[in-house]
């Protein structure tokens, strides 16, 4: 494949100076910058053709080997031809990082478009998480519910969009990095050689700075605010549980990623309902004459009132199932099911004829708890045999 000349390339005569060619770069890096040309696939191509032309005409053992013998001699002699058809827009701005410089060419050459470029990695530094508790009622929980939260957060700067700048044109290349973001640092010692590789202390990672920071978030690319936020919640939530909302935290600085917002449920006490994982438990107190002759009452379930029937002769205690009325588990279609513990009422307070009436339950024999005893007694007592026998 047959290779234009470099000098053709840059637009530049054969005895162009070393500044001449930054100048000429420039242009052309400007003009096919991709970001600029994002229609145009042959505007990349040329913008590579110029950087590979930049690198050799910018270093004199390169450019004088290519005077003498064109671009074979740079197969040779200890030299490689550039090869930029696999490399990365971010590469070449690390690579040529020095004449990006505020120095050369006064901030930003692309006006924003570094800002693009640099985003394929990152641009800014990430916002943090931000956690928030909400409490849920057992009807909330029992069937999913949507909840509707102000957050005061660090929000996205609207004057500058985040970036921290007064205008587009307002950074410069760290100087710290050259605007590599990172630093290294190599260190010898008797088992070798140590490269430690650091996010740069100047612009912590960034790679830019800001000559001039926006008035109204002094150069964060955030501010303080409130946002209004909805979170679905599934049914059958627990205690404890929580929902990440991605990019729901507080904003990334100078465009950096938003953090994460993280909904912590907790279950608020219900005045009529305990819970036991899908299960609820209702405590029911009937009179004394309920529980020896039975009957119907009305109990608040998860879904209103319902009818659930007592049998005659039911002991404190006993546990009523209402199946189904319980909660719909996370990740399930079925649900749990309703108990209903029945209590009796004792009474404390006796009219005369009252305590007529309940003297003579005591003399029936049916009043009297001593034959279930018996019962249970000699149940235990063979228990007994069988342990000791
Ligand atoms: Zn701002
Ligand atoms: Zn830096």
């Amino acid at each position: 494949m047959s290779k234009r000349d470099y000098y053709e390339v840059l637009g530049v005569s054969k005895d162009a100076s070393v500044e001449d060619i930054k100048r000429a770069y420039r242009k052309l890096a400007m003009k096919y910058h991709p970001d600029r040309n994002p229609d145009d696939p042959s505007a990349s191509e040329n913008f590579k053709e110029a950087a590979e032309a930049f690198d050799v005409l910018k270093d004199e053992n390169k450019r004088a080997r290519y005077d003498r013998f064109g671009h074979s001699g740079l197969h040779s002699g200890g030299f490689n031809e550039p090869d930029f058809q696999n490399v990365s827009f971010e590469d070449i701005f690390s690579r040529f990082g020095d004449i990006f410089g505020g120095d050369i060419f006064g901030g930003d050459m692309f006006g924003g478009g570094r800002g693009r470029a640099r985003s394929q990695r990152s641009v800014g530094r990430p916002g943090n998480d931000l956690k928030i508790n909400i409490t849920l009622t057992i009807d909330e929980i029992a069937f999913g519910t949507e909840k509707t939260l102000k957050v005061k957060k660090s929000i996205k700067c609207t004057q500058c969009n985040g970036s921290g700048a007064q205008s587009d044109a307002d950074y410069m290349t760290c100087n710290t990095c050259s605007g590599m973001g990172e630093v290294r640092q190599v260190s010898r010692t008797m088992f070798g050689q140590f490269v430690n590789v650091q996010p740069c202390p100047t612009c912590y990672g960034e790679g830019r700075i800001i000559k001039n920071k926006c008035s109204k978030c002094a150069g964060e690319g955030r501010v303080k605010g409130e946002e209004t936020v909805k979170v679905k919640i599934p049914s059958g939530v627990s205690n404890g549980n929580y929902i990440t909302l991605r990019g729901q935290g507080n904003a990334g600085i100078r465009g950096g990623e938003s953090g994460n917002l993280i909904v912590l449920l907790e279950e608020k006490e219900h005045p009529d309902f305990a819970r036991d994982g899908n299960d609820i438990y209702h405590d029911l107190t009937i009179s004394v004459a309920d529980a020896i002759l039975g009957t119907d009452v009305e109990v608040p379930t998860l879904k209103g009132k319902a009818k659930i029937k007592v049998e005659s002769g039911t002991q404190p205690g006993k546990l009523l199932r209402m199946k189904g009325k319980g909660i719909i588990g996370l990740n399930s279609t079925v649900a749990g099911d309703q108990y209903v513990r029945v209590n009796v009422y004792i009474p404390t307070d006796l009219s005369s004829d009252d305590r007529k009436k309940v003297e003579s339950l005591r003399l029936s024999k049916h009043f009297d708890p001593k034959s279930i005893e018996t019962k249970e007694k000699s149940f235990f007592d063979k228990i007994k045999d069988v342990f000791h026998g």
